[in-house]
């Protein structure tokens, strides 16, 4: 345990157990200010299992946070679902104890498995919550960076405008949906597939193609968008994809670190998942801390010319996006200001330049 909190440089990793509930709240890093991230609430074969997902999220959370210029820390909590049926109302009351227990260290909001009834029963026992029901539905900004970096990928790669693009997007949910609804509305044609057939018949109506999931890996398109679960790229997945690029808001879509290497193989651009999907921690972070819209807005905005910026250095580098990416976030996490203010003077040049 301690080895892999090590090799992911991780600050404390805090257990709680009570009755027949058992949660984990890992912490990353705090530099930038108080972890925020989500809670799981799902079955895990074993404790390993949670204790890595709980870390490597941890982490994750991290590198959006610093990439994304939020004074905010990576932190993730798992709650490991018993199998059999549980009070929710005092299971979330205990776990809202839990993280009143680390005085503000952890932040926690939604996540898969969690909803915002949770959050609710959460926020009767601490202040540190950020997803309750009077902070609102973070997707749409989810979608609105998303969209941002979809626009990036393609100037980049394409030299091409949304309106004369194909793309495709995995997932209609929360995410997927908001993003159809903006791709139709820039004129691009969209093509999409959800488990869910009702999803599938709202996207027909609002003017999408629809295809089977099985097929959606394998259209040919400018971009494809995978906005369903995490895990998606795999070595088998990326030899059939036909995209040449991938920019979705699905969190962790690498099933192993190293396939970014094999996408730049492939001439595939791929816009690492925690930068593109930033927009839900951006206004999750901005409600919890009062911030205006403006603000939230030139956060939200600023996606994209960090992602621009990261493209050229991965070109200039001759390597893998993720992996100046990764540097970057570490750089910044490791207290070296001049990362931050060079993002900050590009994004300002990319600004006055369009
Ligand atoms: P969601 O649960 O609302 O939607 C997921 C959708 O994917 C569902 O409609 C589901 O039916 C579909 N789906 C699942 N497996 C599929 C498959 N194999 N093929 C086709 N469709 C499939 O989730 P969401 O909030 O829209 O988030 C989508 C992804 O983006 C998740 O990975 C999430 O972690 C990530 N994310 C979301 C936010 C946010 O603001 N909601 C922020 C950052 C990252």
């Amino acid at each position: 345990m301690f080895k892999r909190m090590q090799s992911l440089q991780m600050q404390g990793v805090h257990c709680f157990q009570y009755k027949s509930y058992r949660a984990i709240i890992a912490i990353h890093n705090t530099r930038l200010g108080p972890a925020l991230g989500g809670c799981r609430c799902l079955h895990y074969e074993n404790e390993n299992q949670a204790f890595d997902d709980a870390m490597r999220l941890a982490r994750g959370m991290s590198y959006k946070a610093a990439l994304a210029n939020v004074a905010n820390g990576g932190g993730k909590s798992v709650i490991l679902l018993p199998k059999s049926p549980v009070d929710r109302q005092e299971l979330f009351s205990w776990f809202g104890d839990c993280v009143e227990q680390l005085q503000g260290q952890y932040i926690t909001a939604m996540d898969s498995g969690t909803q915002v009834a949770d959050m609710d029963v959460i926020a009767q026992r601490t202040q540190y919550v950020a997803s309750a029901s009077n902070i609102g539905d973070p997707a749409p900004y989810t979608a609105q960076g998303v969209l941002a970096g979809i626009e990036a990928a393609l100037k980049f790669k394409c030299q091409k405008e949304l309106a004369a693009s194909r793309i495709a997007i995995q997932g209609l949910g929360h995410v997927g949906m908001s993003l159809l609804k903006k791709l139709l509305a820039s004129g691009a044609e969209v093509i999409v597939t959800d488990q869910d057939r009702d999803k599938c018949d709202e996207a027909l109506q609002l003017g999408a193609i629809v295809v089977s999931p099985e097929d959606i890996l394998s259209v040919a398109v400018d971009v494809f968008s995978p906005c369903a679960l995490g895990g998606v790229l795999t070595q088998e997945s990326i030899s059939g994809l036909q995209a040449k690029i991938v920019a979705g808001s699905a969190n962790n879509q690498l099933a192993e670190d190293d396939l970014g290497d094999l996408l730049m193989a492939k001439g595939i651009l791929y816009a690492p998942d925690y930068i593109i999907n930033s927009g839900g921690l951006i206004y999750a972070s901005s409600r919890y801390h009062h911030a205006s819209d403006g603000i939230l807005q030139q956060k939200i905005s600023a996606i994209s010319d960090t992602l621009t910026h990261l493209f050229f250095q991965a070109q200039k580098a001759n390597c893998a996006v993720t992996k100046i990416a990764d540097e970057t976030a570490q750089t910044i996490l490791a207290g070296e200001p001049l990362i931050a203010e060079k993002l900050t003077s590009h994004r300002k040049e990319v600004h006055h330049a369009a």
